[in-house]
């Protein structure tokens, strides 16, 4: 504990509170989250503070503090822990720390205030964040943290709403929903606020929406524009921002009733800002649903899997680059946009860059949108045969379009992506974007005959034919063709200049530093670093749980800090089943924040024991057509949160272990009434009947048989 930075944040929350004066000697305190525009435009050179989500308008995620170096960083200790009081699900929030106050999130949308040198709790708020919402999120109840303007700070809710709150507090100021009441939208990104306005996105790629990107008065709550990212109905002007630039450009590119399935583009994640071209950037996700003869027969599909330009105080268009035309394979372009300044040829270029799920990494001009380049960072990539140079269009591979031959394509990257959401980090000394690159693959087949379903992602894909097959040598190349790494790219070569693979496809963002460390959590419960230039283990830590969040630095009482929370789970720890466990050793999901210093004392405790009795073989419960019914609802219904084949990936319960598993009535509770939805598991009574329920148990008890069968070889 530092008593004179503890007494400071004392100091700032009585102050705020306006009971007793501070004394006389003391500094005077700033108000809390007192950020404004020339703040954040300088926040590069403002180290010990880390005022938005990528730590600068650019994005880069490079800490200027070098009191932890690459000679000293093997001393790294944990300065303390605090237990998250949130669900067991990701954590995936970069914590900001302005003026010695800690602002994080966890699960369920919470906000936590905390003492960056202790780690003490001074508020916590918690939006009340319904249950049920859970089914319309793809990817976990997860929250990437929040943005601060003028002393308030503004968090997007799970269910939609974006929530200011008085930073001194925690108490809301407004609360304003920004998306249609009953629709499947979900907000799990993180806000920026750029000149007074708060910019905030959403997701639901997989429901049935149509995506959208929204501004609001930070002092107000009101909405100041809104720029949907692809058309609506046709005929049906939607008096936002993007009218005017739909027709001109987009609504070509689509084809027949495309608008009543929504279409897609969310903006779920990443967005920049330029303040000297004024532009700000955001990325749009795949269209909807992913099967594009399902969708739009023909067509680009604009502005999906696009990263778009637009003026920061209209929404108004300026330009846009098309990652995936005509996208099928669920590649986003939502990942983290990075700005930076590279001599390129000889010439000093104004760059924005992505490296998409798609597998390319995209280089453009960020003041037009032109392709300075781009280059594959995967190994394996087979949906594609390149990029144009010229057009910057991918060179098609016919193979891949599965649309209508209702025949497998195996794809490489599959919808976890070459890259996900887990940001990527930029140290200009080395000239190098740290990147955690996803080694993947998915049985892309299509559905025979689509329909729409409220309580189950609608993606035109059969994942029930595409679900792992139990045979054990094809089950052992699905594992081996796994892979997860930190890449070190140099984007001007477009090559890659070291890499550190990570035993795991899906694992942390990435911090680097000025002391020329890179930091990255790892699925096996690890905090790793790297050597910046080269790649050389520096240091290693285990956490217990598993990372996927990115690590952030700050200063509290003249030490540096390096902060990451711990919390596995996401997309692909939720749906991967099997896989998702492959190579992952973490021992049970505690929810936490962590810090490390050079003279940290702290330890955590024993991580907890699972006790989980060993599977024993059950009567079967239905035929061998029941238990085939079961196993395509499963798929269609079950599969995207407890796992593929019904073996969880470790974050939600693996149902060949719950007691209504031998319990058929207390299935029925869960499953069709509901009894657990306050916990997210909805009532799917709505959807399916008894019968089809029954099937599903009757799916998971000849499961628990193989398994059982499958331990005995
Ligand atoms: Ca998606």
């Amino acid at each position: 504990m530092r008593p004179a930075l503890l007494s400071l944040v004392v100091l700032a929350s009585l102050a705020a509170c306006g009971r007793e004066p501070a004394a006389p000697s003391a500094p005077p305190a700033p108000p809390p989250a007192a950020v404004d525009a020339a703040r954040l435009t300088a926040a590069a050179s403002d180290g010990a503070n880390w005022l938005s989500y990528g730590r600068t308008y650019d994005e880069q995620r490079f800490s200027p503090l070098k009191k932890i170096d690459a000679s000293n960083v093997g001393q790294l200790k944990l300065a303390w822990h605090y237990d998250l009081p949130v669900d067991a699900r990701a954590q995936e929030s970069t914590p900001l720390v302005i003026d010695g106050v800690m602002y994080v999130t966890g699960s369920w949308s919470k906000v936590f205030a905390l003492n960056p040198a202790t780690g003490a709790l001074l508020w916590s708020y918690d939006p009340q964040v319904p249950g049920p919402t859970d089914i319309n999120a793809c990817c976990d109840a997860v929250n990437r943290g929040v943005a601060a303007w003028g002393g308030k700070l503004f968090v997007g809710t799970l269910d939609g709403r974006l929530v200011a709150l008085d930073a001194a507090t925690g108490k809301p100021v407004w609360d304003v929903r920004t998306t249609p009441e009953g629709s499947r939208y979900t907000i799990t990104g993180a806000p920026r606020v750029v000149k007074g306005k708060v910019i905030i996105g959403n997701a639901g790629g997989e429901m049935v929406v149509r995506g959208y990107v929204s501004a609001y008065d930070a002092d107000t709550g009101k909405l100041i524009w809104r720029f949907y990212t692809v058309p609506g109905e046709p005929g049906k002007a939607d008096g936002a921002a993007s009218d005017q630039v739909l027709e001109s450009k987009a609504r070509a590119s689509w084809k027949g009733d495309f608008w009543k399935l929504g279409g897609g583009g969310t903006t779920w994640d990443a967005i920049a800002y330029d303040p000297k071209l004024d532009l700000l950037y955001v990325g749009t996700d795949n269209a909807g649903p992913w099967n594009r003869a399902v969708r739009s027969a023909s067509g680009d599909n604009l502005f999906t899997a696009s990263i778009l330009a637009l003026r920061p105080d209209t929404g108004e268009y300026v330009w846009h680059f098309q990652t995936t035309p005509g996208e099928s394979w669920d590649y986003s372009a939502t990942q983290h946009l990075m700005l930076a300044d590279l001599s390129i040829g000889g010439t000093v270029r104004q760059v924005i860059m992505q490296a998409p799920k798609n597998g390319y990494f995209y280089v453009l001009d960020r003041a037009t949108g032109a392709l300075i380049s781009a280059h594959q960072y995967v190994d394996t990539l087979n949906w594609s045969k390149g990029i144009d140079p010229r057009s910057g269009r991918p060179i098609d591979n016919p193979q891949a379009d599965y649309s209508n031959r209702h025949s497998l394509f195996i794809a490489a990257p599959g919808p976890s992506g070459g890259h996900n959401w887990q940001p990527m980090a930029f140290n200009p000394a080395t000239g190098l974007v740290y990147l955690p690159v996803i080694e993947t693959s998915f049985p892309y087949v299509g559905v025979k005959k689509f329909s729409e379903k409220h309580l189950a992602w609608n993606t035109g894909v059969d994942f029930n034919a595409g679900s792992l097959p139990q045979d054990p040598v094809i089950k052992a190349a699905a594992k081996a063709g796994l892979k997860g790494r930190l890449s070190a790219w140099d984007p001007v070569a477009q090559k890659e200049v070291w890499r550190a693979e990570a035993g795991h496809p899906w694992n942390g963002g990435v911090l680097a530093t000025a002391g020329n460390v890179v930091f990255e959590g790892n699925a096996m419960g690890e905090l790793k670093a790297f050597g910046a230039a080269d790649g050389k283990a520096l240091w290693s830590t285990s956490t217990d749980t598993g990372i996927v969040a990115p690590p952030m630095s700050y200063e509290a009482g003249g030490q540096q800090y390096i902060a990451v929370e711990v919390g596995w789970g996401g997309a692909f720890g939720l749906a991967a089943g099997e896989l998702a466990l492959a190579h992952q050793v973490n021992k049970g999901n505690v929810p936490r924040l962590l810090a490390f210093a050079l003279d940290g004392h702290d330890a955590l405790p024993a991580p907890p024991v699972l006790h989980r009795a060993a599977l024993e073989t059950h009567p079967e419960l239905g035929s061998a057509k029941v238990v085939s019914d079961g196993k395509a609802i499963y798929h269609q219904y079950c599969g995207t949160c407890h796992g593929d084949t019904a073996v969880s990936g470790g974050v939600l319960p693996d149902l060949r272990y719950s007691a209504a598993a031998s319990d058929g009535k207390l299935w029925q509770s869960i499953v069709h009434d509901g009894v657990l939805q306050t916990r997210g598991m909805i009532a799917f009574g709505a959807e399916l009947e008894p019968a089809q329920i029954d099937a599903v148990r009757a799916y998971v008890v000849h499961r628990i048989n193989e398994s059982v069968a499958e331990a005995k070889k």
